[in-house]
């Protein structure tokens, strides 16, 4: 089983890339289970019609000790196991806190064990680094971390904040950086900025994405594109990154 984070600063295009990422996997015969690490709690949702899912924090508290894995993972299309970490009531609770809790109930209900995916991809939100949103770094809940940007200045500073954090654990052996994400905002000169940045940080692109309208008509039918278009050329896009990805294994 590979574990991967893939961070950005909101609102960057990580779970859009994710889900369309997932599903990819999916086509090419992996288990992938996805699981949302951000209070919006809608990284999924191109994978389950554009509905919200139960997320793992409400269902807690309703639950209590009766949750059971049937009531947080739902099975999205291409068979994506699909899995929301929730967050805290606004100005109240810590988000980071929300997402060590959501990581030890999969730990006790052993979902790791019982669904046996191939590959499980953690989509975090890097705009502030704290312990909490570094859990998925840290204790082996990661094998590798890809940061998504654009060429846009706060996307590039979260990616270097959240490199730097990856740093901070490199000595314990516990995850380590893959490689940058281009998701395009058509920035000037943008490829020049995120190259640049990625040898700043001392690494790579593993895979630039072009902005494309076709990312939103799939999102208005809540699908992903990999599903609502399999000939567009985004598809094939969202498929080299899959690839590249399962190469680095
Ligand atoms: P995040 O998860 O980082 O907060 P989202 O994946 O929700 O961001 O994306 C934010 C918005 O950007 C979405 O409405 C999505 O449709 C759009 N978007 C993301 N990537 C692309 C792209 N490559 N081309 C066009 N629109 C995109
Ligand atoms: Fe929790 Fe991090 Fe927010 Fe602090 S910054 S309250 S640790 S989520
Ligand atoms: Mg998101």
């Amino acid at each position: 089983m590979r574990k991967i984070a893939i961070y950005g600063k909101g609102g960057i295009g990580k779970s859009t890339t994710v889900s369309n990422l997932s599903r990819a996997l999916a086509a090419k015969g992996k288990t992938v289970m996805q699981i949302g690490c951000d209070p919006k709690a809608d990284s999924t949702k191109n994978l389950v019609g554009g509905q919200p899912i139960p997320t793992i924090l409400k269902t807690l508290k309703e639950k209590k000790k009766n949750v059971q894995l049937e009531d947080i993972i739902v099975e999205g299309d291409g068979g994506v196991l699909c899995l929301e970490a929730g967050g805290p009531t606004p100005g109240i609770g810590c988000a980071g806190r929300g997402i060590i809790s959501a990581f030890e109930t999969l730990e006790t209900l052993h979902a790791y064990d019982t669904y046996q995916p191939d590959i499980v991809i953690y989509d975090v939100l890097g705009d502030v680094v704290c312990g909490g949103f570094a859990m998925p770094l840290r204790n082996g809940y990661s094998d590798e971390v890809y940061i998504v940007t654009s060429g846009e200045m706060m996307s590039m500073y979260a990616a270097s904040n959240i490199a730097g954090a990856v740093r901070q654990f490199a000595n314990r052996d516990y995850a380590s950086l893959g490689g940058l994400i281009l998701n395009a905002k058509n920035i000037e000169n943008e490829e020049h900025l995120v190259h640049k940045l990625s040898q700043e940080i001392g690494t790579g692109v593993i895979q630039h994405i072009p902005r494309n309208p076709v990312v939103q008509k799939a999102e208005h039918q809540g699908k992903t594109v990999v599903e609502a278009y399999p000939e567009d050329e985004m598809t094939y896009v969202y498929m080299t990154l899959a690839d590249k990805i399962l190469k680095e294994d």
